[in-house]
């Protein structure tokens, strides 16, 4: 049990802190690959590690140590069914089940919404799926529109839409980078990534992490889809790009090109950090995964040894 109380309040640490030194590296213009890296994995390992450590509080590992988990699991429920269990370790699990109970059926009832919000707009999707058909999948739909829009919506198979008012209001390289921004958002699946830390940070919206995972990300996604459509194209015409774009509306489904943080964008675009190399990006997402992973890791070492996988 000690070691399980240890790594909460590691995890405790992590939720009430574990923004600050990821806002602190953004500060100093790490790669946007990289923190989102952190960003996701921290979100997620935090809430997956502290589900899994209250449900383990709640098992009496210590009081008849066995081997595998069935074994374990039997010996709990001889052990509670006898009462040979103290009550302080009984009011103990009855709390660690509550809680766990609470978290789960919080984040169920968050997805449960998110799906039905997006059963509604399904129809309209598909709709434009239709349009569509036949194209390549990385090819954008292009709406008769006068304004000058672009968007991309996450999915298999996602979809980009462009509108004819922005190939007349843009020239052809800003156009073209506004394209591979939207590409990138799609091969990234950055739809994902914001759909799940939102998921969780209107779940469990008292956690400090949590809390400041979407904003965080949905700057970082713009940030790391102009990165890649700087590559490819230059950054002058993602410059034009952001530039022609802002002020024009936002379509509702979707990331939008031009929807967030444009200045920043557009001081990044001058920064070093377009510079930073294929090998220097993976390099640091994997050092970020080692650092943001350490906690779920050390849960299930510790979790597989209550159950006796490991030490069988
Ligand atoms: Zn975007």
């Amino acid at each position: 049990m000690t070691g399980v109380l240890t790594l909460l309040l590691g995890a405790g640490i992590v939720g009430l802190y574990g923004h600050r030194p990821l806002l602190w590296l953004a500060d100093r213009r790490v790669d946007p690959t990289v923190l989102l890296t952190g960003w996701v994995l921290l979100t997620v390992g935090l809430v997956g590690s502290t589900v899994a450590m209250i449900g383990l509080l709640a098992l009496p590992a210590d009081d008849h140590p066995a081997t595998g988990f069935f074994r374990l699991a039997g010996g709990c429920w001889t052990a509670v069914a006898a009462g040979t269990m103290p009550g302080w370790r009984q009011a103990f699990a009855a709390i660690s089940v509550a809680l766990t109970l609470i978290i789960v059926t919080r984040l169920s009832f968050v997805t449960a919404a998110r799906l039905r919000l997006r059963s509604q707009q399904a129809p309209h999707v598909r709709q434009l799926l239709l349009l569509a058909a036949g194209a390549p999948s990385d090819a954008p739909l292009w709406v008769d529109d006068d304004r000058a829009m672009a968007m991309s919506i996450g999915g298999r198979p996602g979809l980009i839409l462009m509108t004819e008012g922005l190939r007349r209001q843009l020239p052809p390289d800003a156009v073209e980078a506004t394209l591979e921004h939207e590409r990138a958002h799609l091969r990234g699946h950055h739809h994902v990534l914001v759909s799940v830390v939102e998921t969780m940070a209107a779940a469990l919206p008292w956690c400090p992490l949590l809390r400041a995972a979407p904003a965080a990300t949905k700057d970082l996604i713009e940030l790391a889809a102009d990165a890649q459509a700087a590559r490819r194209c230059g950054p002058e015409a993602v410059q034009t790009a952001l530039r022609l774009l802002t002020g024009h509306p936002n379509p509702p489904l979707g990331l939008a090109m031009a929807n967030r943080l444009t200045e920043v964008r557009m001081n990044r675009l001058h920064g070093r950090e377009r510079g930073t190399s294929h090998l220097l990006r993976w390099a640091g997402c994997a050092a970020m995964t080692v650092g943001a992973l350490a906690l779920p890791l050390a849960t299930g070492w510790l979790g597989m040894n209550i159950v006796g996988c490991v030490v069988t």
